[in-house]
């Protein structure tokens, strides 16, 4: 599975090639979604469905498909370049380049990355285009918080919201990006491919695997050496391995409904569920949240990886079903 796959199930797609098939194309788009891997690679599907000269949108085998793919479409602009804020000299430039007419196509396409981040000095510019915009120019604004975006803007622009992706869908589509132990990478991502991307570089089996065994088999004090010297060599990936831990516990408190993401898992979900009361996860998962503050402060590591063992061990046996 790659990206346009997933592109050609979505919402935005459904909307886009319904505009174009309509000769109704919108003159501003905006795409919000908290996977900044899908805003990156949708905004340029929809340039693609925009340019695409065939009757299936997009085809990604034309000359205009291509062009954008390579970067070589004329009227095509991205901003901004260089993953920083757009500030209002970008919009300016934007704007005065708008009122030329395209070059080559019908269209001149103006993505917008990560408008919620630009300034609102940039963004009140950018509205003086949107109440009356230039003839066959059409934008492509990207937000992961469409709050952050100014109302009078979401009123000129047709919204479209991206849910994130459920873990089948993710663990296929990582599989088909050849990612190692793709599986436990979708289970511990939330359904973000961004997220799962930065994850895939460490050892995500072996940090699941510590995780079910702590939650599995932490039994008695005298464990607590054995579990610590293991978490602590994960070195910066022990918060990786609290992300992991809040999340088999929360498969363990919803697994009745079927919804788990750790679906390999199923048989040691179900172990854990007659170990651990609802009582218990809730206490567990709201010592593992303090823990986040704890490493920000700097706190010994040491000291606060044994305070999370102790704590697990002593909320496992007040709990105890
Ligand atoms: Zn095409």
């Amino acid at each position: 599975m790659e990206i346009v796959d997933i592109y050609l199930k979505s919402q935005t797609h459904r909307i886009v090639s319904l505009d174009k098939a309509r000769g109704m194309l919108s003159h501003a788009y905006m795409l919000e979604c908290s996977d900044t891997y899908v805003l990156e690679h949708f905004a340029m599907l929809v340039a693609k469905e925009i340019f695409c000269e065939s009757e299936q949108t997009p085809c990604l085998k034309c000359n205009n498909c291509i062009k954008v793919e390579h970067s070589n479409m004329v009227d095509l602009k991205i901003c901004p370049k260089d993953g920083k804020s757009i500030v209002v000299e970008d919009i300016n430039e934007i704007v005065s380049d708008s009122i030329q007419r395209p070059m080559d196509g019908q269209f001149k396409v103006y993505i917008l990355n990560n408008f919620d981040k630009a300034t609102v000095q940039a963004q009140n510019k950018l509205l003086k285009t949107l109440e009356e915009p230039p003839m066959n120019v059409i934008f492509v604004l990207t937000c992961s918080n469409s709050g952050n975006v100014l109302p009078t803007i979401q009123s000129r622009v047709k919204s479209i919201t991206e849910n994130l992706l459920d873990v089948e869908t993710l663990a296929e589509f990582l599989t088909g990006m050849k990612i190692k132990d793709s599986q436990s990478v979708a289970s511990v991502s939330g359904g973000s491919i961004a997220t799962a991307l930065k994850l895939s570089g460490g050892d995500t089996k072996k940090i699941v695997e510590l995780a079910f065994e702590c939650l599995l088999e932490l039994r008695s004090s005298a464990d607590i050496l054995k579990f610590s010297s293991k978490i602590l060599a994960l070195k910066k990936d022990f918060v990786f391995f609290v992300d992991t831990l809040i999340s088999i516990l929360r498969d363990v408190a919803v697994c009745e409904t079927g919804k788990i993401n750790f679906k390999d898992r199923k048989i040691d979900i179900e172990s854990l569920k007659k170990i651990y009361s609802a009582d218990a996860i809730r206490s567990i998962t709201s010592v593992l949240c303090q823990i986040y503050g704890k490493l920000e402060f700097n706190c010994n590591l040491t000291g606060v990886v044994d305070r999370m063992l102790l704590d697990i061990l002593e909320v496992k046996f007040l709990c105890l079903k």
